[in-house]
């Protein structure tokens, strides 16, 4: 008999997949890197010590299955329980348990009745595009529902009149502050938006140190609430891979019934535990970086760049003259990396991740070089 053909083996569903597209990782010498949010500064020292620290005979151990010291940890630090928190092997994995604990696969039935509120992933567009990955690896159905032109968020009333939003949806994602647009949502209108729906509603917070206010206490008002946190991008800690949710005991039972035994290694965990004691050095970070943001968005406010208001890490900015994407070329030409998304709202734009002062400063140079050589 003929051996099986690799292609025939794989599930349908599996071959129509788009795998989510990252930002780019090059290893070029002297690269300025500002195209995927991480932080400028380096993890603290006290939690670079315990992490070696950590590094000996224990690696042939497996590590706490719950994470549980990181979560009593974090209980304390937002006035709840441990049971209202999973831990999860960066934030994108709790996201993904979410898809897969609260919505159903579509069936062909549902399919074809149209809207099927069960299996519906619903977000804002432009929001994280990894929503539809995880939606679409699930089966479930993608619903994405347009923000504002200006990349606010509309009002409970506008979203009826509009009739897209689904308040039924199984599982609405929410980036709050938003990427790629670095807009802030005030939590008055996020509680409004919760209160309404029938679902799970995740208010993804990944940017959230960077912000004006956090809406954390949705998620201990409402039963339907998580909070997405993630270590990665406040707390230089993307390497290690630790993010967590808040929420109802019985919403975070359940995702914890569906992850993997030993989903959080123990070097992440030793690393999470460490950056808790130390916030006053990541609160410094996180004022130094919001005042390079500001800086920048100054400048290149002068330099004929639009720049959106920004409650995160990183600008959204349309570039003067030749086309974002050109921009992205000549900026790399100049060893900056920066990211451009080919989504029709915002391929006019650039995101730009804020790094030191120091690296602002190249960037203005460059982008002033390429502006003069226009002329
Ligand atoms: C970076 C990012 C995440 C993922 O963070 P990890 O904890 O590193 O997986 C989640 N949501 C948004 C909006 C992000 O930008």
């Amino acid at each position: 008999m003929a051996a099986p053909k690799p292609k025939q083996l794989i599930r349908p569903l599996v071959h129509s997949l788009h795998a989510y597209v990252p930002g780019e990782q090059p290893k070029i010498r002297g690269l300025i890197k500002l195209n995927t949010n991480e932080n400028p500064y380096p993890p603290s020292p006290k939690v670079l010590a315990a992490t070696k620290a950590a590094v000996d005979g224990r690696l042939r151990l497996y590590p706490n299955p719950t994470a549980q010291a990181l979560r009593e940890r974090l209980a304390r630090l937002h006035g709840c329980g441990p049971e209202n928190i999973i831990i999860g092997n960066g934030s994108d994995e709790l996201l993904a348990l979410a898809v897969r604990t609260f919505t159903e696969p579509a069936t062909p039935a549902s399919a074809t009745t149209g809207r099927a509120s069960g299996s519906t992933v619903q977000y804002f567009h432009p929001s994280y595009s990894l929503y539809p990955v995880l939606a679409e690896i699930h089966g479930a159905t993608t619903h994405a529902v347009p923000l504002r032109t200006d990349f606010t968020l509309p009002s409970v009333p506008e979203l009826k009149r509009g009739k897209q939003w689904d308040f039924q949806a199984a599982l609405s994602l929410v980036t709050t502050p938003n990427a790629p647009s670095g807009r802030g949502f005030a939590t008055a209108e996020l509680d409004t938006l919760c209160a309404a729906m029938r679902g799970v509603v995740v208010l993804d917070e990944a940017y959230v140190d960077f912000a004006a206010e956090n809406a954390l206490a949705l998620a201990l008002k409402h039963p339907h609430v998580l909070i997405s946190r993630t270590f990665s991008k406040a707390y230089s800690l993307c390497f290690q891979r630790v993010g967590y949710f808040v929420g109802h005991p019985e919403l975070i039972a359940a995702l914890d019934k569906v992850r993997d035994s030993y989903n959080v290694n123990g070097l992440g965990q030793v690393a999470a535990l460490a950056t808790l004691g130390d916030l006053p050095y990541y609160r410094r970070n996180f004022r130094r970086i919001i005042a390079t943001r500001e800086r920048l968005r100054r400048e290149l406010t002068g330099l004929g760049f639009e720049v959106l208001p920004s409650q995160t890490n990183f600008l959204l900015t349309r570039p003067p003259g030749p086309p974002a994407k050109e921009w992205l070329q000549r900026l790399r030409d100049r060893k900056i990396l920066v990211r451009w998304f080919s989504a029709p709202e915002v391929n006019a734009y650039l995101r730009i991740t804020i790094g030191s002062d120091a690296e602002a400063d190249a960037l203005l140079k460059a982008v002033s070089a390429i502006l003069h050589r226009r002329r």
